[in-house]
C-alpha cells in the first residue's frame, strides 16, 4: 500500500491506471499509476518480476524512515 508523499496519507490516493500481466507462473508484471485527489500529485508503481520501482509522489506506507547507507536497494530508491 502507498501513501501520498505530500499529504502523508493514503486517504486520497486512488489508482487511475492499472496494468497487470500474467503468465503461467502467476503475475508477471505490474504497472499502476496513482493520483492523490487531494493535492493532485501522481505516482507510479511498477514491478517487472525482478525489481519493484516506485516513482513520483507516492511512497510505501510501511517503508522505513529514510536513512543514509542503510538497506539501500536499487528497486526501493525514490526517483526524483
Ligand atoms: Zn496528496
Amino acid at each position: 500500500m502507498f501513501v501520498c508523499s505530500e499529504c502523508e496519507s493514503a486517504q486520497f490516493l486512488q489508482i487511475v491506471e492499472s496494468a497487470i500481466e500474467f503468465d503461467t507462473a502467476g503475475i508477471r508484471s505490474i504497472d499502476e499509476s496513482y493520483q492523490c485527489t487531494f493535492c493532485g500529485e501522481r505516482g507510479r508503481y511498477t514491478d517487472d518480476g525482478d525489481a519493484e520501482s516506485v516513482s513520483g509522489s507516492i511512497r510505501r506506507r510501511n517503508s522505513q524512515p529514510r536513512t543514509t547507507g542503510q538497506h539501500a536497494s536499487a528497486g526501493d530508491r525514490p526517483a526524483e
